[in-house]
């Protein structure tokens, strides 16, 4: 058995949750303020995922940079490859947000989309 304390950042809250867990799955919670925690901390134990924000460089408009983000969180362990990937990427043309810049990145089904305008 294993136990530990893990913040739920589901919501501002931020409860601090002690968990406790065997090789396969969650065992109990204790302190957690709502039923959201449940599915997060399993998830932040088993499966933990993050969203990947950087800028990239433009080709055109007024911004030298644009932001970036994954559309949704992907595996934490990609996390540095996705970096890596984004390092050597360009922005093609005018960029507006929610403009994606990289399709299925990694393979992981997640487009890396823009956040900010180039113009
Ligand atoms: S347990 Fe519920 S109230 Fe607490 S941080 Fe998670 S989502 Fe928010």
């Amino acid at each position: 058995m294993n136990e530990g304390n893990i913040v739920c950042t589901v919501c501002p809250t931020s409860c601090l949750i002690d968990a406790k867990w065997d090789e396969k799955e969650l065992i109990s919670i204790d302190r957690a303020q709502c039923k959201l925690a449940w599915g997060y901390i399993s998830d932040e134990i088993f499966d933990p995922k993050r969203v990947v924000t950087t800028t990239v460089p433009t080709e055109t408009g007024k911004n030298p940079l644009v932001s970036v983000k994954t559309a949704e969180p992907v595996p934490k362990h990609l996390v540095l490859d996705i970096m890596d990937t984004l390092a050597v990427v360009q922005a093609k043309g005018l960029v507006n947000a929610g403009d994606v810049i990289v399709a299925d990145v990694l393979g992981t089904g997640v487009n890396i989309i823009a956040t900010s305008n180039s113009d």
